[in-house]
Formats: structure tokens, C-alpha cells, sequence
């Protein structure tokens, strides 16, 4: 086992009870061998950007702790999207979503993953529960913090804080 780094994790649902399918995508990283999940933003209901879809979103960053390298991380998410019915080949609309928002401070440019994510930049529904969480978090490459990120986004996409407490679990009746 390697040293232990800490993560950001996107994620996002537009498909079934977005809140509830966040909350399992949490919990199943966290029982992952080598992450320890650390904190979760608030939710937040979020206009799809970058996808045609008439759903809006459900949208939160988590923190974690973790000992996997930053391609072994991916696996385990890719692995958890799956299970939850992910199917890539039909359509965008999506269960879950997750993506490597950054890794310490470490930058990665292969093929198959790009740390820190090319475009948190680029969205308020990644950079309003980040700077929730993380403030002070840095962009490696760019030199800026996540909330001097967010400020300085000029076109950001409808987003709306909610609370956990009022979705999902067993209490929820209407959640759609
Ligand atoms: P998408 O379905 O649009 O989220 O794209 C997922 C694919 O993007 C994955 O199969 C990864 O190989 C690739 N990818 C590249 N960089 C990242 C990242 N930072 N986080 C998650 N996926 C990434």
C-alpha cells in the first residue's frame, strides 16, 4: 500500500432519485479497499449543461482519502457507475456519474484520465459544492484556488443548494 492522498470526486445523477443514487455511490467508494471517504457537500439541482436532456441534475463533490494511484481510483469508480446501470452506449441521461476532480496536487495527462478534470473550470455545478467543501483547493496547473475559479466563471449554468435532509431515504414519499 502506497501513501495516503486525498481526492475530490464529482459526482451526478440525472436519472431515478438523484440524491438517493448519490448518497449509494458514496457509500459504495467508501467500502472500497484503500478509500476512506472523508466529506460530501450539499446537493445541489443542477440545469444539464453539455447534454441534451430535459432532466436536470443532482450534483455534490465528496473528499476522500485514499492509497490507490489516481488510474486505480478511476477503476473503482468506473466500477461502481457500472453497477449502478450506467450503459454508455445508449444514452447520457446517467444514474451516476463520477469524475476525478483532482489528487493532491498532482497532474496527469493520459489517454484515459485527465487530473485535474478539464473541465471542473468550466462549471458551477462542480466548483459551487467544491468551493463548499474546499475553498482553498488549488488548481495545480492554472494557479488558482477553487473559489477564485468560481468567481471567475462569466456564462455559469443554473444551480440550486439543496439539503440532504429534505431528500431521498425512507421518509421521502414524492421524491421525483
Ligand atoms: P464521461 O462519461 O464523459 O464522464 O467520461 C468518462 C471517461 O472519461 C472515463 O472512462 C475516463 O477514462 C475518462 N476520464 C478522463 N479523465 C477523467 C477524470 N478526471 N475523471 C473521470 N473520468 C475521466
Amino acid at each position: 500500500m502506497g501513501e495516503e492522498r486525498r481526492a475530490f470526486v464529482g459526482l451526478g445523477s440525472n436519472l431515478g432519485n438523484g440524491p438517493t443514487n448519490l448518497l449509494i455511490a458514496w457509500q459504495r467508494l467508501g467500502e472500497v479497499a484503500g478509500i476512506t471517504t472523508l466529506r460530501l457537500s450539499s446537493p445541489y439541482r443542477t440545469e444539464p449543461v453539455g447534454i441534451e436532456t430535459e432532466y436536470w441534475f443532482t450534483n455534490a463533490v465528496g473528499e476522500l482519502a485514499t492509497t490507490l494511484a489516481p488510474e486505480q481510483l478511476l477503476d473503482a469508480m468506473l466500477a461502481i457507475e457500472a453497477a449502478m446501470g450506467r450503459d454508455r452506449s445508449r444514452t447520457r441521461d446517467r444514474a451516476v456519474d463520477l469524475d476525478l476532480l483532482g489528487y493532491d496536487d498532482l497532474v496527469v495527462d493520459t489517454p484515459r484520465l485527465t487530473v485535474p478534470h478539464p473541465e471542473l473550470v468550466n462549471r458551477l455545478f462542480v466548483l459551487a459544492p467544491l468551493v463548499e467543501l474546499a475553498p482553498e483547493w488549488f488548481h495545480p496547473v492554472l494557479g488558482r484556488r477553487a473559489s477564485e475559479l468560481m468567481v471567475g466563471l462569466t456564462h455559469p449554468e443554473k444551480v440550486e443548494r439543496l439539503a440532504w435532509s429534505s431528500q431521498g431515504g425512507e421518509a421521502c414519499i414524492r421524491c421525483e
